[in-house]
Order: structure tokens, then sequence, then C-alpha cells
């Protein structure tokens, strides 16, 4: 009941962190916010739409051009499920059409279709105006993201300059530790308040452990069903404010 009536209504979660933020940057404390990128601020249903589109244009799979992407769905393979190709059936379909997938929906080039959440362009920007300082903590990788992530954030008209984007050096680190230990080395103490927003549970689950000080809102967009987030957190299903 109680989730259900935070579902419904962001406004006072987040008019109240843009409150608190104002009101400590009125007495010179220090307030962090920090974003994830995928399912957080952005969907990026509309980049694994596209890339399926592309598929099945070159495949000549007329089938597949009808699927439509779900804003809850993960990764491409519920989208085939849902159409009826079912892995052990299909194998062969299955395995090129992630091979394509992987290979673009970790580049540059594809983050060009993702589109924000409701209301999370206005959210930062109204926190940023409140004196909050504000970053990105991405499990992109520098290599094959960084350009598009920062094209794509000032495309948009989020603020962002290079010190505020942190990606991960290389796509062999894991999110959650990357993200863990990108917290645990923040000198926390420097910060009066630190929030962090992020979707995935499994690295929701792995700050909170080790920075309980920090104060995570939970997206609760899509994840990749690994881990559920029992903690006692906010949770909202985007930015929007009535
Ligand atoms: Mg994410």
């Amino acid at each position: 009941m109680e989730r259900a009536q935070i579902m419904i209504d962001n406004s006072s979660d987040l008019n109240e962190i843009l409150k608190y933020s104002l009101k400590m940057s009125a007495q010179k404390m220090r307030t962090l916010a920090v974003f994830d990128l995928d399912s957080t601020l952005f969907n990026v249903s509309t980049r694994t739409q596209k890339i399926l589109e592309q598929f099945a244009h070159e495949y000549e799979l007329d089938d597949l051009k009808t699927i439509e992407i779900l804003h809850s769905d993960w990764g491409i393979k519920e989208a085939l499920l849902r159409k009826g190709y079912k892995d052990e059936e299909h194998k062969e379909l299955h395995t090129n059409l992630r091979d394509f997938w992987f290979q673009r929906f970790f580049s540059n080039e594809y983050l060009h279709y993702d589109v924000p959440y409701a209301g999370a362009i206005e959210f930062v920007l109204e926190l940023a105006a409140t004196g909050a300082e504000i970053k990105y903590l991405t499990g992109r990788d520098v290599e094959r993201m960084g350009r598009g992530s920062k094209e794509i954030l000032l495309k948009w008209g989020f603020p962002c300059t290079d010190e505020q984007l942190i990606l991960k050096p290389h796509r062999s680190q894991d999110d959650e530790l990357f993200k863990r230990d990108w917290f645990i080395q923040l000198d926390r103490e420097h910060y009066h308040k630190i929030y962090f927003f992020e979707n995935e549970p499994v690295n929701i689950n792995a700050v909170l452990e080790h920075c309980p000080d920090v104060e995570i809102i939970f997206l609760d967009t899509t994840h990749a069903r690994k881990q559920t987030v029992t903690a006692k957190i906010q949770r909202i299903p985007h930015f929007k404010r009535s």
C-alpha cells in the first residue's frame, strides 16, 4: 500500500530533495547527487528497438519487424520469447540476434536512440540550480561509450563536463564493484548529503552495504533480475512530478 502511493506520486520525494539541497546550500553545506544513466535517467528500450529493426531488415525477417520492445524488457531475449521464439527451438536466431544487439547496444553510435525518462532533465537542472553538485556514475566504459554518453547528455540539455561523467575505465570491470568502490573512495566527509539514483538492485545493495550514509533512490524501471531491493529506501518509476 505504502509502495503504491509512492509509485503514483513522486512529487513529495523529489521536491523534498530539492528543498533540502537548497537549505543546505544556504548554510554553505554541500550536496552531491549521483545519477546512473541506463534505465535511470534514460529509457534504453528505444535503443534496443532500433537494433532489432536493423537486424530484421538486414536478415529480411519480417516477423521480427512487428516486435515491440517494452520498457520493462531487459536486453533483447524477452522480446523474442514473447513472439514465440523459444531459445531451445531457435538457438541460432537467439545467438545471432544477441551478438548483433551486443555489438551495437554498447556503442557510442546507438546511444542517440535513448530517451530521458519523464521529468529527468527538469529534475537534474532544478537540483543543480539549488547548488547541488551533479555527477553521472555509469557502468558504460570509456572506450565503447564515453564519447556518445557525453554527447547525448549535452544533446538533451543535462549539465555535463568531463569531471561530472564517470565511466568504467575498462569494459571488463564489474559494474557493481566499480560503483561500490567509487563511493568507498569518494571523500564523503566533504559532503553533508549524498544522493544516488540507480535502477540496478545489485549496485544498490553493494553501495548500501558499504556506504550506508549514501541515500539511495531506487528507479523501479527495469533491471537484470539478479537481486531485489529489500531495504526500505525510496523507489520511483521516473522523475515526473505532478
Ligand atoms: Mg542502470
